[in-house]
């Protein structure tokens, strides 16, 4: 058996792949290009053509176009009218953003565990969770896997709750046939590079409440009332502001590049899918490992590709196995750290120990790269350097 590289053997591959990359082409700089020759940087019409496009795209009705996924987030706790003292309820194992809109509300995330086959949150802890505090719950499609989106919509139901879906990570992922951004009362996307598309920084709030969609687009501009100017023809610099907004407007610029990427979206998904086929194929071979799960029901966008160490079969900890991946040069990431450990919801009150089946899954997990521009030489780079890691550390 080869040498593995952190035990001084040469690494499978000569530079590091990275976990997650953006693919940009000709059609994407050409399309910016346009916009920076033109009269809209921002607030212009590549604002509301991307807007349509992924209305067009998910059938979602509305489509509110923010700067960030975390803006995104902010706008849809906003329009869900979380207040301060209420509660929301959130995974424990997310992207941190998932639970900072609530602290931005002055309102308390309450943590949920997850479902231990597809790590997204479990409506079962949903349901315990739930006070007469609780206002609001924000499910996370993790990985890219839709979340459980029928049982939270029960029980939101059953309980008065409005109901928030992250889905940063699922763009173009479909639950039980319908998709992604049509599955709860509000769904934040996220343009991050790392995202399905990219719009450099960029996000978007999709909702079928007309009414929630106009107050979302108030807000992302300082709260400005926009139908005053529109009422007011004689006096067009009539503007007043009735409601707390921030500045999270989107360029053009960023638009323009998002549209140019959405529609390379269906075949990117092709491409993480046969990305994901060729792993599971490859790695059932390894008993060391515990593959990701797709339920009958969904069909994964496939943001990350998240693998766990199986108990007792390994001499090795996962980070020293992240440190030889890493070692081979391959990318290898952790997501995520669960949200109460963090120092900042240390500091709140939050303490470890609470959500048994994410602190688990955290303890044993390492996200391979997984991304549409992989060549098959670099799938195969990251099968070789798991099989000769996985084996040297094998019990
Ligand atoms: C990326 C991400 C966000 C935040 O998106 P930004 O565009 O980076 O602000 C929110 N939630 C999850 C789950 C994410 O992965």
């Amino acid at each position: 058996m080869a040498t593995i590289a952190i035990e001084g053997g040469s690494p499978v591959r000569a530079t590091m792949l990275a976990y997650a990359r953006q693919i940009i082409d000709d059609d994407d700089r050409r399309a910016v290009d346009e916009v920076l020759r033109g009269d809209w940087l921002t607030t212009g019409p590549m604002v509301k053509a991307f807007e349509e496009a992924i209305s067009a795209y998910t059938t979602a009705p509305h489509a509110v176009a923010v700067n960030t996924g975390t803006a995104a987030l902010h706008a849809a706790v906003w329009a869900a009218g979380i207040r301060a003292d209420d509660e929301v309820i959130v995974p424990a194992i997310s992207f941190v953003a998932s639970a900072n809109c609530v602290l931005y509300m002055g309102a308390k995330p309450v943590f949920a565990d997850l479902s231990a086959d597809t790590l997204n949150i479990d409506p079962e802890d949903i349901e315990r969770k739930i006070t007469s505090k609780t206002k609001a719950i924000i499910a996370v499609d993790f990985a890219g896997h839709p979340a459980d989106h029928d049982a939270i919509s029960a029980i939101a139901k059953k309980h008065g709750l409005v109901t928030i879906s992250d889905a940063a990570h699922s763009l173009g992922g479909r639950y039980k046939g319908r998709k992604v951004g049509t599955l709860q009362d509000l769904t934040a996307l996220s343009f991050h590079p790392v995202k399905q598309v990219t719009t450099g920084e960029g996000g978007m709030i999709l909702t079928a409440d007309e009414t929630m969609s106009r107050r979302m687009r108030s807000f992302r501009h300082h709260g400005i009332d926009l139908d005053v100017h529109q009422r007011s023809k004689s006096q067009s610099w009539q503007y007043d502001v009735n409601t707390l907004g921030y500045n999270y407007r989107i360029p053009d610029i960023n638009c323009a590049l998002g549209l140019s990427q959405l529609s390379k979206l269906d075949r990117w998904l092709e491409r993480r899918e046969q990305i994901a086929q060729t792993y599971k194929t490859a790695f059932a071979q390894l008993p060391q490992l515990q593959l990701p799960t797709v339920r009958d029901d969904v069909s994964s966008a496939w943001h990350l590709y998240v693998i766990r160490l199986a108990p007792g079969r390994l001499t090795a900890s996962r980070d020293k196995i992240f440190e030889a991946l890493r070692a081979e040069n391959i990318g290898v990431n952790v997501h995520y750290i669960p949200i109460p450990w963090l120092s900042h919801y240390a500091s709140l009150g939050y303490t470890r120990g609470n959500w048994p089946v994410a602190e688990d899954a955290h303890s044993r997990m390492i996200s391979l790269p997984m991304f549409p521009g992989m060549s098959d030489t670099d799938v195969h780079d990251v099968i070789a350097a798991v099989t000769k890691v996985v084996n040297h550390y094998s019990a």
